[in-house]
């Protein structure tokens, strides 16, 4: 009966007797050969179970590899990265060892062949074992769905970056572009593989700059004229991409960056003399060059108030002061002409100033207001 059992047991494979095993603790896993003495388990026993060989699929263009159905960005540096990974997720290690160690050295055989040595070591019913394992590692080159559609020049929005009544400048332009990249880098930073920039034309009024998808477009030109200022439009069309028959929609957002921008000169020939451009985010703001007064175009004319661009500040150089006249009047040394002029004396100019920066434009020589004039506008 039960009370009288021997409790002592035996190796199943070679009759010896084994020492008495711990059952499992609940939930943990029965390891069928939990039962053989130790020669029968180390005499099959494998610490790793690895595949004969490993291949992988690597987009010769961006490095993405392909997993399973799907492309995966992984940020490999080179293919032995690619290797490796691939490697180590193919490797298992038996459920019961404990102290793993393990390191890999890989091995180029040749291009497209990469050889793994890797080394285990674990502890398995107290005893030390060592396994090392050999996986060949084929890489093939591809090309993955987002560069072929890159290569076929897919796009389902242009972002059209121009000026109003002017080319963008370079900066502008290069900004922009920028902007495009970086909000493309942020959505790959997510996993995400649908965004991405087909391809950057050069015109001779701007740049277009054709994108994956519209939402990607929408936020492109957003950003743009966040920063830049100006306004976009946009427009879809209806096209019909790849042959497929499926009939898409493709948006160009035309971006239209403003007529001003700040460090412009400009008159808006009211009778109170040139403004010195400060923002131009929402309507325009300034400073008058000859008084410091704040100036704001008015609510309806937003940024494009109905005024010529008569200088910029880049063109600024710094003049001798000849003699404070009065309140508002200085006389200076005309940096091109070196004759002494009377100009308008703007607040800030101190009494006993020695030099001066002058902007000359096409509606006189005017002394540059320090940063703070009229900021009071341009808050
Ligand atoms: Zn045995
Ligand atoms: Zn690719």
């Amino acid at each position: 009966m039960s009370e009288s059992r021997d409790t002592r047991e035996f190796c199943p494979r070679c009759g010896d007797p084994v020492p008495e095993r711990e059952e499992p603790l609940p939930g943990e896993p029965r390891e069928r050969d939990r039962v053989l003495c130790d020669a029968c388990y180390f005499a099959d026993f494998e610490l790793v179970d690895a595949p004969d060989r490993v291949e992988v699929t690597v987009c010769s263009h961006c490095g993405a590899v392909h997993r399973g159905n799907r492309w995966v960005d992984v940020g490999a540096r080179d293919y032995t990265d690619v290797a490796v990974d691939e490697v180590s997720e193919a490797l298992a290690v038996h459920l019961k060892a404990e102290e793993i160690r393990w390191g890999v050295e890989p091995e180029q055989v040749d291009q497209n062949t990469i050889r793994m040595h890797c080394t285990f070591s674990g502890v398995v019913r107290d005893t030390h074992v060592e396994e090392t394992v050999v996986v060949p590692v084929k890489i093939s080159r591809g090309t993955c769905d987002r560069c072929g559609r890159i290569s076929g020049g897919s796009y389902a929005a242009e972002v059209q970056i121009r000026g109003r009544e002017r080319v963008p400048d370079p900066a502008e332009q290069s900004r922009a572009v920028e902007i495009a990249e970086s909000l493309v880098a942020e959505r790959e930073q997510d996993g995400d593989r649908e965004s991405f920039v087909t391809e950057i034309v050069d015109q001779p009024e701007g740049k277009d700059v054709k994108l994956s998808t519209n939402k990607l477009g929408k936020a492109v030109a957003t950003q743009i004229t966040e920063e830049l200022g100006g306004s976009y439009t946009e427009a879809p069309t209806l096209v019909t991409e790849d042959g497929d028959g499926n009939e898409v929609y493709r948006v160009t957002f035309a971006v239209r960056l403003p007529k001003f921008r700040p460090g412009d000169v400009i008159d808006p020939d009211d009778g109170d003399g040139p403004v010195l451009v400060r923002s131009v985010r929402g309507n325009l703001k300034g400073v008058r060059l000859a008084t410091g007064e704040p100036y704001e175009a008015r609510f309806e004319e937003g940024e494009t108030p109905d005024a010529e661009q008569v200088g910029t500040v880049d063109d600024a150089v710094e003049t001798t002061v000849v003699t404070v006249e009065d309140d508002n009047a200085v006389q200076v040394l005309d940096p091109e002409t070196y004759e002494a002029v009377t100009i308008p004396r703007p607040p800030g100019v101190a009494a006993d100033a020695a030099a001066v920066d002058v902007v000359k434009t096409d509606a006189g020589l005017y002394v540059v207001p320090p940063e703070s004039a009229g900021d009071d506008a341009a808050a």
